[in-house]
């Protein structure tokens, strides 16, 4: 039998798998995501909004006709209005407009979407409230009831954590309620079944949000990190460098990039064998993460060369860094001596690089320079040099 304690300890596991105490984070909140699974997470808020308003404009088309069946002129009329307005704002959501992947837009879009309904419900529960409604219109009426229902299960189509979702499960309920109280239909006793039922459905929906984020960092991390050591692969480090590239040429930010080859590692491998050559290799790659900030970047560029992106670094802060490199270097070689490496260093606004292969292809030529050089240093421009 499983003891108390252990129990305890392997609930994790039990629940979520393999998964670890960082990607348990990754699920509750977006804070710690990287910059490459938000942009991914965005791109998919951002389509199946469009997916569903599309969805969602071509059938409240079609419900203008079953209102037709079955209210008085007089209610459809008034129905009818709000109801074009619903459907103008599910196709201007739906169009292919050419937007950014980002979160900000991703998010702004999916609470247009989420309120765009949640008005609509609140004006059919103030119209009906006045209304002694019989037969096909009754049953209608109690179909308008549930629209927060069928919203909230609309949201587990989205990759969401569990805070966005619970921020969003707010104006879902706050929506209900008031709801209740415009159609007259408000009741304690009536509230209870109602909150309970609300429960269960964004109970259903913040898991399948989890879910499907928790798939998302599986597969982004599997396309966009080097299997051995963890790195941005060169593939994904492109778009990176790109995107870094871009905003601080609009910002008119400095950003530097660092070329770093690590000294004579054929030899950890020609004496010592392949393994040990990977440790050393996981292990320089873990120390390069060690001495960023957040938001710079380690990729790894080919088999012992990595390229860190010094996002909003002028020559300087590029400096700080490479002294934080040189003071312990990489971590040991088998025989105990530091694992060096030669480094270049090229920054955009100081290099007036027209583009990122640009920049790149400065700072390896200065990494050769420092190799021809004589290893174990950083060359930052000809008259500079740090080792
Ligand atoms: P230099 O100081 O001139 O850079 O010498 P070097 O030995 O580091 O450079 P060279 O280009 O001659 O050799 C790079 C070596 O890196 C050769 C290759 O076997 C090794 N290497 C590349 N990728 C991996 C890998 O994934 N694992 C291991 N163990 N070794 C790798
Ligand atoms: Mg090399
Ligand atoms: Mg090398």
């Amino acid at each position: 039998m499983m003891s108390t304690n252990s129990l305890v300890r392997h609930l994790p596991a039990v629940l979520f798998g393999d998964l670890s105490l960082h990607h348990l984070k990754e699920l509750l909140s977006s804070h710690i995501h990287d910059l490459h699974l938000s942009r991914h997470r965005a791109g998919t808020i951002i389509n199946r909004v469009r997916l569903i308003s599309g969805c969602f404009a071509f059938l409240n088309l079609l419900w203008v006709l079953v209102d037709y069946w079955v209210f008085p002129i007089d209610v459809w009329n008034n129905l009818l209005l709000m109801r074009l307005a619903v459907v103008a704002v599910f196709i201007a959501l739906a169009w292919p407009w050419q937007l950014p992947k980002r979160l900000s837009v991703a998010f702004l879009l999916l609470l247009t979407m989420l309120l765009n309904p949640l008005l609509f419900y609140l004006f059919s529960q103030s119209l009906f409230g006045d209304q002694q409604l019989y037969g096909w219109a009754a049953i209608s009426v109690m179909l308008y009831a549930s629209l927060p229902f069928i919203v909230m299960a609309g949201l587990s189509v989205f990759p969401l954590t569990v805070v966005e979702s619970l921020l969003l499960v707010l104006p879902v309920v706050l929506s209900l309620l008031l709801g209740l109280q415009l159609a007259d239909n408000f009741s304690w006793e009536g509230l209870l079944p109602t909150l309970w039922l609300m429960l269960l459905v964004a109970g259903v929906y913040i898991i399948s949000g989890m879910i499907q984020i928790h798939y998302m960092i599986v597969i982004v991390n599997k396309v966009s990190l080097d299997a051995l050591t963890g790195a941005f692969t060169r593939r994904s480090g492109e778009e990176i460098l790109d995107l870094y590239f871009h905003i601080s040429n609009r910002h008119e930010k400095p950003f530097a990039v660092a070329f770093i080859d690590l000294d004579h590692f054929k030899q950890i491998n020609d004496i010592y064998g392949h393994d040990e050559g990977d440790k050393a290799l996981r292990q320089a790659c873990a120390n390069l993460q060690q001495l960023l900030r957040s938001g710079d970047i380690v990729i790894r560029w080919g088999g012992e060369e990595f390229i860190l992106l010094l996002n909003g670094s002028d020559i300087a802060g590029a400096q700080k860094v490479v002294e934080r490199i040189t003071q312990n270097w990489l971590g040991k070689r088998p025989d105990g001596t530091a694992l060096t490496a030669s480094m270049g260093i090229a920054e955009r606004v100081n290099d007036k690089a027209e583009d990122w292969p640009d920049l790149i292809e400065l700072a390896d030529q200065r990494m050769y320079q420092a190799k021809q050089s004589g290893r174990a240093r950083c060359v930052f421009a000809e008259d500079l040099v740090v080792s």
